[in-house]
């Protein structure tokens, strides 16, 4: 059982238990990942690094991001492996909006000098309760102080749909980091969540009252008890069982054995793909010539 939740973690046992229990009680490895995933990889690893870029004063121009980005996609791309479910699309399609994404957001926020970048890819871990009960992690994909001094918590989208304002004002995941941003930076301020849905080149924000901020914190530990008090990891089907990587294991598609076999393996080695799995986690810029030598490509 998880002793730390992450946004995604909770999102996936609210969306099917029995695929959170792929992923994170069986621990079952993962061989593919859905090209949509893939290209958010690619588009956070490159803004990441533009960003690196802008803290030394040295911004890329348009053509060296969108370089860097083909790079990067042929070099993590595998047939193979990528799973592409929407019928009638391809691999160059997708390839075509990461760079329709990179695009948009630099053509939008160049120079980049328009707030403080206080934070690119940083990690969140921090309990909702005093007592240590109901620990949370995650990583925010950037932290910026506004000109009017206002904290910023910044989340870089690349899907194509662009939530109503009312979902946006009760999502949890940036909820729950301006809750960890708060605990750990002892911002006693506003706080904007800002997220860039940078495929459709929109920007939404919602601010979050103290009463609202205790609500989540209350609904959250309830989804947390309910995954502890949890045995029966059912089944949930809906129309993202297409693009669920546990499908071949699932006793709704005929999987009935191979989660026979994966229930023996009990504990399985953890799942190649991250549950946040746009997060490049462990990569380190500029701790390795490597990683150096990209830094200087962008
Ligand atoms: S295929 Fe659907 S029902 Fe089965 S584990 Fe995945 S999301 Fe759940």
């Amino acid at each position: 059982m998880q002793k730390t939740f992450s946004p995604s973690s909770l999102n996936c046992f609210e969306k099917c238990p029995k695929q959170y229990w792929f992923r994170y009680i069986a621990k079952v490895p993962v061989d593919s990942e859905g090209i949509e995933a893939f290209v958010g990889k690619r588009v956070h690893e490159v803004l990441e690094r533009l960003y690196h870029f802008v803290a030394e004063d040295m911004v890329p121009s348009i053509e060296k991001v969108v370089y860097r980005y083909h790079q990067l996609f042929d070099q993590h791309y595998d047939e193979g492996r990528i799973r592409i479910v929407r019928e009638g699309t391809d691999a160059d399609f997708y390839r075509r909006n990461g760079v329709r994404s990179l695009q948009n957001y630099y053509r939008r926020f160049y120079p980049f000098d328009g707030d403080q970048t206080l934070g690119i890819e940083k990690g969140l871990n921090f309990h909702l309760d005093d007592e240590k009960q109901y620990a949370v992690r995650g990583i925010v994909d950037r932290i910026a102080r506004a000109p009017d001094g206002v904290l910023e918590i910044h989340d870089f989208k690349t899907g194509k749909r662009v939530p109503r304002q009312a979902e946006l004002d009760t999502d949890r995941q940036l909820g729950l980091y301006e809750l960890g941003v708060r605990k750990l930076w002892n911002e006693n301020g506003p706080v904007r969540l800002v997220w860039q849905y940078v495929l459709s080149n929109q920007v939404r924000v919602s601010e979050r009252s103290p009463e609202q901020r205790e609500a989540l914190r209350d609904k959250t530990t309830a989804v947390i008890d309910q995954i502890r008090n949890e045995s029966a990891w059912k089944t949930k089907k809906s129309a993202l069982c297409g693009w669920c990587e546990y499908r071949a294991h699932c006793p709704l598609f005929g999987g009935a054995e191979a989660e026979a076999t994966v229930q023996a393996a009990g504990s399985a080695a953890p799942p190649k793909s991250p549950p946040e799995n746009h997060r490049q986690t462990a990569e380190t810029e500029g701790t390795t010539p490597e990683s150096k030598g990209q830094i200087r490509l962008l």
